[in-house]
């Protein structure tokens, strides 16, 4: 196998028809030696119906379906750890992300690349607020993180065997995936595109999943905020330094030591900054906690469009388990 395309959906099943049709003209020049892996999260409208209509006309089509609704960067890893090929194309099913840039992502990588993403150069059908937080969010993240995590990307990309194999090897919960393939290291290079607004649907990143999305990436890849805390102490002392002078220069001077407002604001100030700290180390704390119990990230409900003597060779999966199709319900 030469060349995998793995595309996470979630309740997209009217993007999926024009999405099949578009991959497979993408992939036409290696069609003998390529796969498309359609990743079902746990969807509640036709997507899984659309899947197996679609791997009915496209041989090289492979549906799997989670067994709930995991999240984004689950519903990817599920399709990456599916992967067989060489290369790994992986992009949205919305077709914000045209596949038709794979021949040149190709080109790239021939030249001996290990990661090629796609740039952003621009972002239509998004509103104004999305561009603003996806844009100060990147800035943001840089300078918080240790790693420098390409700006205005998503996990549109093609990678290397090698590159995906190093992503597979962490089996964090929390993933960020553009980050890992960016920790991972290699050489890696950007693709400027012009993302498309959804064919159909409305997005899947609403406010506060963007949010999550954000603290996943924050502490995912930065141990700065807790570093927070100790900044903050200076901050504090230097105010309590300020404070002190005043009381005494009035007590000197006027005999008096007045503010109880100035006592209620310094109250108010410390026990902000002290529940933010203690925000902080418990947004850390729960996220060990969750590791720590080291669930499987996924389950597998059901999978159409593949050929017997691969589902018997393929290797075991480390952090998925596969159950049968009718040992688990959808119902939640
Ligand atoms: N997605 C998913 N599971 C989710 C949310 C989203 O598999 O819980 C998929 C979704 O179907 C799409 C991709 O992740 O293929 C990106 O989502 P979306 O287009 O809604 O995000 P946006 O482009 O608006 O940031
Ligand atoms: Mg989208």
């Amino acid at each position: 196998m030469y060349l995998s395309v793995v595309v996470p959906c979630f309740n997209e099943d009217e993007s999926i028809p024009l999405l099949v049709e578009r991959l497979a003209q993408a992939i036409a020049p290696w069609a003998d030696r390529a796969e498309i892996i359609l990743v079902d999260d746990g969807s509640d409208d036709e997507t899984w119906a659309a899947m197996e209509v679609a791997s009915a006309q496209v041989p090289q089509l492979r549906g799997l379906r989670l067994s709930a609704n995991r999240g984004h960067q689950v519903a990817l890893t599920a399709g990456l750890e599916a992967a067989r090929g060489e290369r790994i194309f992986m992009l949205d099913a919305d077709l914000q992300d045209p596949p038709e840039i794979l021949p040149d992502m190709m080109a790239m990588m021939d030249r001996g690349y290990d990661v090629v993403y796609g740039r952003r150069a621009e972002r239509k059908g998004e509103t104004l607020f999305k561009r603003l937080t996806a844009h100060l969010f990147y800035r943001f993240l840089n300078v918080l993180s240790d790693v420098a995590i390409p700006k205005d990307t998503g996990d549109f990309r093609l990678v290397s065997r090698r590159s995906l194999d190093a992503v597979l090897g962490m089996p964090e919960r929390s993933r960020f995936i553009r980050g890992m393939f960016a920790w991972a290291g290699y050489r890696q290079v950007g693709l400027e595109y012009v993302r498309d607004a959804r064919v159909a649907g409305v997005t899947k990143y609403p406010f506060r999943a963007m949010l999550r999305f954000a603290t996943d990436a924050l502490t995912g890849f930065s141990t700065k905020p807790l570093k927070i805390a100790t900044r903050l102490s200076f901050v504090s002392l230097l105010v309590t330094v300020f404070m002190s002078v005043y009381v005494f220069g009035s007590l000197v001077m006027f005999n008096t030591a007045p503010g109880w407002a100035s006592m209620l604001l310094a109250i108010s100030f410390f026990s902000g900054i002290q529940l933010l700290t203690l925000g902080i180390l418990g947004e850390y704390v729960g996220r060990l906690y969750m590791e720590s119990k080291q669930r499987p990230l996924y389950f597998l409900s059901q999978e159409t469009g593949v050929p017997t003597q691969l589902q018997q060779g393929s290797d075991p999966v480390v952090t998925s388990v596969v159950t049968e199709p009718s040992s688990t319900s959808k119902a939640s």
